[in-house]
Formats: structure tokens, sequence, C-alpha cells
């Protein structure tokens, strides 16, 4: 990975399972996406990797800030954040938290239901809000569809409602699903956003912010089209919906600003097989999707290996985690080969897992500490 991560790895041999992120790398994904849409707010999905060095490395970037919860936001806010700087986005959200928000300055919310907008009413009096907008999610590895947003139709209403309980309907937003490989996906998407700013600009409403969402997609072990791709797709669809009169722009990168920050380091427990002369080895790791592989659910997301033993002829693996669920695989299906003189103490690399890989490990299954995590 990086010559700051190599080192680090060489110099302190750390306890594995372990995630090491490069925070320079974060930088550098913030300056490259910065530079493909100069034109959007870029607010940072959290959730994505929530630890201090990242929420702080971006605060002094000048990055705002997607939280999903009062704690992300108590963690922004402790980064160095400022509340204005912060959207509450999650769109089920309860309503002592959407006061804790409001008291502590935020004033920028999403939704996606009548009763939510009721709540945002009372909890948070005059606030600005937007309304989440179900999309198609095809092409998506990570799909968000289905459980957020709602349809053109409701969101032209509720931003009606919204004007009438006194909040400050700013605009709509969508996201694509994470990792999003068409970026045809965004363009579907703002076409519908145009409709609805239409629809509502006859209403006597006129909405001035498209929230993109997140969805960038990033190289793991397979080729992903490329940032300049994306942003050249939203930049044509922006213009043709929205012609000489663009709204604002904000974006939620979540994945794409993190992932290729930071690897893990794990540990080869066991490789066996089944049976005598089976083909497939099995390799258990000291990782798995307790241990913050969350995103190994169905295979969805397929990290890039690297082992000690790069020139060795390779064979087919099954990969597990070294935990006694017998969910806890990580690989069945996906074709991945290891060297063949891999074996237990060898050391494995888990490449891009610098998003959505520590805050998802568990507190302590089957007694496994929660991953280990250092911050360059
Ligand atoms: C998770 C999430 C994001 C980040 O998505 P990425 O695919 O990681 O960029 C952005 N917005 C919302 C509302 C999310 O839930």
């Amino acid at each position: 990975m990086t010559p700051k991560i190599d080192r680090f790895l060489a110099e302190r041999q750390p306890d594995t399972p372990c995630l090491v992120v490069d925070l320079d790398v974060i930088s550098a994904n913030f300056g490259a996406l910065r530079s493909a849409l100069p034109q959007a707010e870029i607010y940072y999905a959290v959730k994505a990797n929530p630890a201090s060095p990242v929420l702080q490395r971006l605060v002094e970037l000048g990055s705002s800030f997607d939280a999903a919860s009062l704690p992300e936001i108590e963690r922004c806010l402790t980064a160095g954040a400022d509340p204005s700087s912060i959207a509450f986005g999650n769109t089920a959200k309860k309503m002592g938290d959407i006061a804790g928000a409001h008291s502590r300055g935020v004033r920028l919310f999403a939704f996606d239901s009548e009763p939510e907008l009721e709540k945002l009413a009372v909890a948070a009096p005059g606030s600005e809000v937007f309304c989440r907008m179900l999309v198609a999610n095809r092409g998506a590895a990570w799909p968000l569809s289905g459980k957020f947003g709602c349809s053109a139709e409701m969101a032209v209403d509720l931003m009606i409602k919204a004007r009438d309980m006194g909040l400050a309907a700013r605009g709509i937003s969508f996201h694509v699903g994470s990792q999003q490989t068409e970026p045809g996906a965004w363009q579907a998407a703002i076409g519908e956003v145009a409709r609805i700013f239409t629809t509502l600009a006859e209403k006597g409403i006129s909405l001035d912010l498209v929230n993109l969402g997140g969805g960038f997609p990033i190289r793991y072990r397979d080729d992903v089209p490329g940032l300049l791709a994306v942003s050249e797709a939203i930049r044509t669809a922006i213009a043709r919906a929205f012609g000489n009169r663009p709204p604002g722009l904000m974006i939620e990168p979540g994945r794409i600003l993190t992932a290729n920050a930071g690897l893990i380091r794990a540990e080869v427990v066991l490789v066996s097989t089944k049976g005598y002369g089976e083909p497939v080895r099995w390799v258990y790791l000291d990782i798995g999707k307790f241990g913050g592989l969350a995103e190994t659910m169905d295979e969805a997301i397929r990290y890039a290996l690297r082992t000690e033993h790069p020139d060795a002829g390779t064979g087919p693996v099954v990969l597990a985690g070294p935990t006694c669920d017998g969910a806890d695989i990580l690989y069945e299906h996906a074709g991945y080969r290891l060297p063949m003189d891999l074996k237990a103490g060898d050391k494995i690399d888990i490449l891009d897992a610098g998003a959505y890989t520590a805050s998802y490990s568990s507190v302590g299954f089957n007694g496994f500490p929660p991953l280990r995590e250092y911050y360059l």
C-alpha cells in the first residue's frame, strides 16, 4: 500500500488483526473529489469510518459531515466540526435525538415520511429539511434501496407539508447504492429530481439543493469506473436537467474517501481440507465477519488480498473467519485463490479496507476483541 503503512508494519509488527490507515491518502482523496466536482459541498458519511483522526483530518480539510445518529454528531463536534457543517441524514430518528441535535446547533435534517416531518417540526422547529427520494440501486454492490426514501409523488406532497409546518424546504436527496458501478444511476436520479423541482416550482416552492448522496465506487478486486467518469456523468446530467439554473449540490461520500487509505493486516490461523485429495483448501483467518469484515455478507464486497508469497503457484480456497459461528465464512463462491505454500502463522493483508470495517467489528463475540486501529 503506502510506504508509511509498510514502514509501520515492518517496524512495529503490530498484533493482528489490525487496521492501519494513512491519513494522507484521505487528504488526497478529498482533494481529488473536490476538483472532480467543485460545485458540490462534501458531507463525509461518518459511518464509513468514524475514527477521531479521520474526522479531525476532514475538519482540517474543510469537509462537512453526514451523520446518522446523535453519537456520530457528537464525534464530529469533538473533532472540531461546526454544527452548521453537519447534516442529520438518517430518515428515522428518535424525537429525543432530533432535539439533541437541534440543541447542539444542527440545522439540516433528512426525512422521507410525514410522521418524521412532524417530529422535525416539533423538535427542530424552523430547520432546513431535504426529502430522500427512493431510487433504483441496480449496479450497486451494497444496495441501500427499499429501506430509504419515498416516491417522487410523495416527496412533492411532503415538501409542501414541510413548508406549511414552518420548516425550510431545501431540496431532494437520493443514494444510488454503495459501490455503484453504473454512472447512469446518478443520471437517472438527477432527471427524477429535476421533475420534482419543476412540479414544486409550479406550486410556489422553489428548491435549491440536490443531495447526490454517496456510492462513488473504488477498485477492490475488480475494475470500476473512475471518479472522473462518475463526475462527468453527474455534471452532464445536472446541465441537461437544470440548464443555466443549476441547484446547489451536496455529496455524501464515504467509501471513496477512506477505503483505499487503509489495510487490515491479518494472520492465517489454519489451512486445511475437508477430505483427502480435495483441491479446495479452507483458509481460516484471525478476522472474519464479526471482526470487521461485515461487507463480505453475500460476498458483496470482494477485497483484494496480499500475501508474503506473491510469486508462488496458487490454488482455490474458501476463506473463513476465526469464530465458532457457521455464518462466519468470507468467500466461498467468489473464486479466490491463494498460494499453495500458505500456512498457519503467515501474514495476509486485506487491501483497501479503510471503510466499513473497524466500526462494524463486534465488541467481543467469542472473546475476540474489536479490531485494533492505527492512524498514521
Ligand atoms: C452510507 C451512506 C453514504 C455513504 O455511501 P458511500 O457509498 O460509502 O459513499 C452516504 N449517504 C447516506 C445517507 C448513507 O447512508
